[in-house]
């Protein structure tokens, strides 16, 4: 036994009783090490065993509780298995019943005769009649923990159940432990919900249903209230820098505009115009650019760049992953072909750089005001040859590798105009002669917490420019509806790229009965062999965790690669991949070494594979609406036809949305009108649905939690009166930086 003293939340996960370093090891696979990570440890689900039901009553297929007197036990060993079979026949005062455990031989000394037990479990029969198999049980005489009331289901790895998770927690608050609430308390009573230790007993085990939801309630309150208080913190920085002003010239835009293979759409023309102007300003720009996937965002950040980069200020693009910013960085060696821009690509795989410019190029660089002058057929003809030249820009004779310290030191000294990377680029010895733009890609992720945090950081770069601070732009490809957007963001400035580029296909999407995969997978065959490719995406598995989603992953794989398409070439990525292999996977199939990708749903968002053209989802009811969309969005984005077929158990109203509308932004509000805000944007993997998404849908609050922040701040701008909501707020910073 332990007692409260010895244990706090800071307290090794191994000093529990009976949690060995076996047992931690799989603690850890969980990423919990300590007493807090345990009790934050967050159930997904609950099953509503709460009522007991009198054995009489009950029929098959029924999930029960029954509490009775076992009148008899047995242990066997099944014949052919060597299989240890525990069966007990319990009576309440309505009747009998059996219940049967496999491979648990260990039970024969808990269930004797004699014992007031209580079950809970499902209903099965065969032909001795009803009878309860592996069911839940404790002794009558217990407090319910795992049967009799709303039983909590954790996350789970292999070796650890819920059981076992449940006991421990239950322990730790058996131990009298304490936990201080960094929300004040003024705060929760107002609000009426309930205070930390209060909620955590909640959240773990609720006497009803209200009691989790309340705790929910307080938990995404309390996230809220940290981003809130991050956001204002960085905003009354932000408010007072001023920034270098980046002339606006329209000639400039115009020509780059023209030179495009394409006509920008309305959308874009509106965006760009939007941020330009901004740029234009004294202020330091702080605009998040929303747009679906292929709505054409690189574009407008292109020309903000082309704008900078014409003024001699350095622009640095940070994308989530190597494999964007590295696709980032073609296409911007691309677009900027018929410019004299120095682009450099700094990941920790690569180092990389433009090759200098052909000195006998016919266009050296686009000077607008030589341009201008031009005769009408002279433009065309520069155009056209601008044209070819964009278009038939080959990237693989266009790049050089350099050291890391040559390209630091050619930033620094300004000979880069252009920076492309992932997190790297901010790092402490990478620094600019004059940053002016930075530009964010999130694409995967709405990451309104990760933003304020790189807001945060970006405003530490060196970025060579004293007392300046440079302009900020954010790109997501998450539709989120506008007007939770602006509820969420209050002041932040938003273009919305809401239309997609004319032309573009509409990607077919069906729901299709699992029975009917065979026709589907005759169609794929077709595909690949006019040399497409295709995405086969495998459903979250909650309740058993990471580890069963790979084995899943693994076992589909095998039985597309060696059943159905033993001709092909099949490739698998899942969760457990190494981010280094995962990239490796991704361009692998990008370069069409294999014709099928089989992922769990770690699938990297935001990459062009125009060759695919097939997204096969399966169990799509497990996803949301809003992430099928992004998963869609992997394909139909080369010439061709693409398609989107969600395999569903049971035809399912919801998919059919996706079957109708196309645009990301409508899939979200009809998505959000059907599941309500709770449901909104999916769950994640583990733990509980994501908490900042369900804030997002809660306009309501939202609201309380930027009025409750604005008061703290203002009585308090520093929280000098609130340590533990300090402490709070640098913990959810390092969170959010490691997430
Ligand atoms: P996202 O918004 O998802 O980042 P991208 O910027 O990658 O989209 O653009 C997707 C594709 O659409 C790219 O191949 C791009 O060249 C093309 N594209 C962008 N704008 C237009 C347009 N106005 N018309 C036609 N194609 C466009
Ligand atoms: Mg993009």
């Amino acid at each position: 036994m332990y007692t409260g003293a010895m244990i706090n939340l800071e307290t090794k996960i191994e000093q529990l009783p009976k949690t060995g370093i076996k047992q931690a090891g799989k603690l850890r696979k969980l990423g919990i090490e300590k007493i807090s990570d345990l009790i934050f440890h967050f159930p997904f689900r609950y099953d509503d065993y709460s009522q007991i039901e009198n054995i009489s009553k009950i029929y098959q297929g029924q999930a029960t509780t029954i509490a009775g007197k076992i009148i008899s036990a047995n242990t066997s060993r099944t014949w052919k298995k060597r299989m240890a079979v525990t069966e007990i026949l319990i009576r309440d005062g309505s009747g009998t019943i059996r219940a049967v455990w496999f491979n648990q031989p260990y039970l024969r000394d808990s269930l004797t005769a004699g014992k007031q037990i209580r079950l809970s479990g499902k209903v099965s029969s065969d032909a001795n009649g009803l009878f309860f198999s592996n069911p839940a049980w404790e002794m009558a005489a217990r407090e319910p923990t795992h049967t009799g009331r709303l039983v909590p289901v954790y996350p789970e790895t292999e070796g650890l159940t819920s059981r076992w998770l449940r006991w421990q927690i239950q322990m730790v608050f058996k131990s009298g432990f304490q936990i201080a609430d960094p929300v004040p308390a003024a705060i929760t009573k107002k609000l009426n919900i309930p205070p930390l230790e209060k909620a955590l007993k909640f959240i773990h085990f609720p006497k009803t249903k209200n009691e989790y939801l309340i705790a929910r309630k307080r938990f995404a309150f309390e996230e809220m209230l940290l981003i809130q208080l991050k956001y204002l913190q960085i905003k009354s920085s932000w408010k007072n820098e001023s920034s270098i002003k980046i002339k606006f010239d329209e000639k400039l835009i115009k020509n780059f505009v023209s030179s495009l293979p394409f006509q920008l759409t309305g959308a874009q023309k509106k965006s760009s115009w939007q941020i330009l102007q901004d740029m234009g300003k004294p202020r330091p720009m702080n605009r998040l650019l929303n747009g679906d996937v292929g709505s054409g965002k690189t574009i407008v950040a292109a020309l903000a760049t082309l704008q900078t980069a014409e003024n001699k200020y350095q622009t640095v693009i940070m994308a989530p992953t190597e494999i964007l910013a590295r696709q980032h960085f073609e296409e911007f060696c691309k677009l900027f072909a018929n410019y004299n821009f120095k682009i450099a690509l700094l990941t920790s795989s690569y180092k990389i750089t433009n090759k200098n410019h052909d000195p006998n190029s016919k266009i050296k660089t686009a000077k607008p005001a030589k341009f201008s002058s031009l005769k009408n057929s002279e433009i065309e003809n520069s155009l056209k040859i601008r044209k070819l030249k964009i278009e038939n820009f080959n990237s693989h004779t266009n790049y050089k590798t350099i050291k890391r310290e040559e390209l630091l030191d050619n930033l620094q000294t300004g000979k880069f105009d252009i920076l492309i990377g992932t997190h790297a680029v901010i790092q402490k010895d990478v620094r600019f002669k004059n940053l002016a733009l930075i530009i964010v890609d999130e694409q995967h992720r709405f990451g309104v917490a990760q933003r304020a945090y790189l807001q945060q950081k970006t405003s530490e770069i060196n970025d060579g420019i004293k007392n300046k601070a440079p302009h900020f732009l954010t790109m997501t490809a998450t539709p989120i509806p506008r007007t939770l957007t602006m509820a969420f963001f209050g002041n932040l400035d938003i273009s919305f790229l809401d239309e997609m580029p004319k032309n573009r296909k509409k990607i077919i999407t069906k729901t299709v009965p699992s029975r009917d995969r065979t026709k589907i997978y005759e169609f794929v065959r077709a595909e690949i062999k006019k040399g497409r490719q295709a995405f086969v995406i495998l459903p979250l598995i909650e309740e058993s965790g990471a580890m069963a989603e790979v084995k899943a992953a693994v076992s589909e794989h095998k039985r597309l690669s060696e059943i159905i398409f033993p001709e092909f070439k099949v490739g698998l990525l899942h969760g457990r991949i190494k981010p280094k292999e995962k990239e490796k996977i991704m361009r692998d199939f990008q370069n069409k070494k294999c014709d099928i990708l089989v992922s769990t749903s770690v699938v990297e968002v935001g990459i062009d594979i125009p060759n695919a053209t097939v997204m096969l989802i399966e169990d799509a009811d497990r996803f949301g609406l809003s992430q099928l969309h992004q998963f869609r969005g992997r394909v139909g984005r080369g010439k061709f036809q693409s398609y989107c077929f969600l395999f569903a158990e049971k035809s399912c109203q919801r998919l059919k949305i996706l079957e109708k509308n196309s645009d990301g932004f409508k899939v979200a509000e009809k998505d959000l009108a059907i599941r309500g805000p709770g449901d909104f944007l999916g769950t994640r993997q583990s733990g509980l649905p994501d908490i900042a998404m369900e804030n997002i849908a809660n306009a309501k609050l939202i609201q309380i939690s930027k009025e409750e922040t604005r008061k703290l701040l203002a009585s308090d701008p520093r929280l000098a009166r609130y340590p533990l909501l300090r402490t709070a707020l640098a913990k959810f910073e390092e969170k959010i930086h490691l997430e």
